[in-house]
């Protein structure tokens, strides 16, 4: 019997370990429901090893005795410090792949000494061979290196079949790759790659940290900057106050006792919303544009020889990178293969074969159909009450859940009328209804009262629409049984009304 080979995507932010079993692609969690390992590793003060979570909450304190973000010395002859000792890349490389190793053994019940390791398609001969050097330390034997592009292609393999050209937007923590690959029968090539090793997701981050700064500054006139522990507190806040603005109109930084002026405590409460968020990170999106046209010259073609857009890497969950792609290419970009996840699917596919078996398939729930609603917008030329606001986009991963915010448009608007549609015209009208209902009873507010309506689809095709006005939290929802399946629209419409939160069904 042949050991089973994992394959790895050894990020430089984060990392994971997949197999496929039984003609079937697992990535491998690392602790309970969390299958992504960050790339830290540290020493803690009784001198343990401490790799991925750990190590992580640890750097912010203690960053003469962590390590990140090592992907970037690979292939360097330099050393790196952590408590006072030297490690070179390999060896702190290594201790992340042991890790793995280690994982993967205790969730498959046999050792594992075999490789698949990703690198980004720009690594050169020596940075490939470190990479190789770091696997044989971690006691696994790297039977290939293959392209992160690559991989990622080999992932969405199974959806589509022909041959066809593809861009791999991928956009990590630290780093930003674009890559045109080929896709023909069992082959993938690399034809072009372009990007910066020093522009990622951390980068948004910092963008809201400096928001919530300046928020400091102005309500409480204190410079958080000096103090070493309110700065880690903030940044954790503003990735978390990132993630949610994915899939939200609106987050809270909120950090109580974040730190003291005085000896008076401050605590930190600041909302901010997706506009102005966005508005902070498009310079970095606009980056990622120019970069994606130099790659696409790189490799002699145009943006219309292009077949498909593929996104990888966790940030690329930023409503504004898929828009903005959308915008620029004219084809909706795909994300149905989790974007933090297919580098390592597809190293583990491309393991599977080298072990004689079938390439697996990577099987994923999607949505079949667009969902949205209707609002007051401009529509050629004129304002028309009827634009197409999709928020659950067709090939989206299932369950899911998205939200907007609205306006009202009067003042005084007591109430809102909620249209739900599927299809894909941008004339509301000209998709069809599913559902309706209305949210009354909003407080007595000039126009632009905001209200937040949240689209969520399960597994079962139930859809449930949402609007809660944003000041009180008054809601109103409708639940729509077999929204991917609709005959009669919405006759199949439930609704309740809900003052907050706790439903009672009308009907
Ligand atoms: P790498 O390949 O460089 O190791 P990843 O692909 O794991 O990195 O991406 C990590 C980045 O993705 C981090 O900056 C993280 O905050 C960001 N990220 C993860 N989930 C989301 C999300 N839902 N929305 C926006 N950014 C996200
Ligand atoms: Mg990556």
């Amino acid at each position: 019997m042949t050991s089973t080979i994992v394959g790895i995507d050894l990020g430089t932010t984060n990392s994971e370990v997949a197999i496929v079993r039984a003609g079937r692609v697992e990535v491998i969690p690392v602790a309970p429901g969390a299958r992504i390992l960050p790339s830290v590793v540290g020493l803690a003060d009784d001198g343990s090893l401490l790799v991925g979570e750990t190590a992580r909450n640890q750097y912010a304190l203690h960053p003469e005795r962590s390590v990140r973000s090592i992907k970037r010395r690979m292939g360097e002859y330099t050393s790196v410090q952590m408590a006072g000792k030297d490690y070179s890349p390999q060896e702190i490389s290594a201790m992340i792949l042991r890790r793995l190793r280690e994982i993967a053994e205790a969730h498959i019940g046999e050792t594992v000494s075999k490789a698949v390791i990703t690198v980004p398609a720009y690594f050169s001969d020596a940075q490939r061979q470190a990479t190789r050097e770091a696997g044989e330390i971690a006691g696994l034997e790297v039977v290939r290196i293959i392209n992160e592009p690559t991989a990622a292609a080999l992932a969405y393999e199974n959806c589509h079949s022909g041959a066809r050209k593809a861009l791999v937007y991928d956009l990590g923590g630290g780093t930003f790759d674009v890559s045109v690959v080929n896709l023909e029968s069992d082959v993938v090539e690399v034809l072009a790659s372009h990007g910066n090793n020093h522009l990622g997701g951390d980068d948004f981050d910092q963008k809201v940290v400096g928001f919530a700064l300046d928020h400091l500054q102005k309500v409480h006139q204190v410079d958080a900057r000096q103090d070493p522990l309110a700065m880690a507190r903030l940044q954790r806040a503003a990735e978390a106050a990132k993630i949610t603005l994915s899939d939200q109109p609106y987050a809270t930084l909120s950090e109580e006792y974040l730190l003291e002026k005085d000896g008076v405590p401050i605590h930190l409460s600041v909302e901010i919303s997706r506009a102005q968020y966005e508005e902070l990170i498009e310079p970095y999106v606009a980056e990622t544009l120019d970069a994606l046209h130099v790659a696409l010259s790189g490799a002699g073609l145009a943006v219309a020889n292009i077949n498909e857009i593929l996104l990888v890497g966790g940030a690329t969950r930023t409503p504004l990178v898929q828009r903005r792609l959308e915008e620029e290419l004219g084809m909706q970009p795909r994300a149905e293969v989790d974007p933090d996840l297919c580098v390592a699917m597809g190293a583990a596919i491309q393991a599977a074969v080298i072990a004689g078996a079938q390439a697996p398939t990577v099987l994923v729930d999607v949505t079949p159909y667009t969902f949205g609603t209707s609002a007051l917008e401009y529509f050629m030329g004129e304002m028309y009450p009827y634009c197409y606001v999709p928020l659950i986009r067709k090939n989206t991963p299932i369950p899911v859940s998205r939200s907007e915010a609205f306006c009202t448009i009067f003042d005084g608007q007591s109430k809102v009328d909620i249209n739900v549609y599927q299809g894909e015209d941008p004339d509301a009208l000209n998709n069809i209804e599913i559902g309706r209902f209305t949210i009354e009873g909003l407080r007595d507010a000039p126009a632009g009262n905001p209200l937040i309506t949240t689209f969520s689809l399960d597994v079962n095709g139930i859809l449930q629409v949402t609007s809660r006005e944003k000041e009180t939290g008054l809601q109103h929802s409708i639940t729509i049984d077999n929204a991917i399946n609709v005959k009669e629209p919405s006759l199949q419409a439930r609704e309740y009304l809900t003052a907050s939160g706790h439903g009672d069904r009308l009907s």
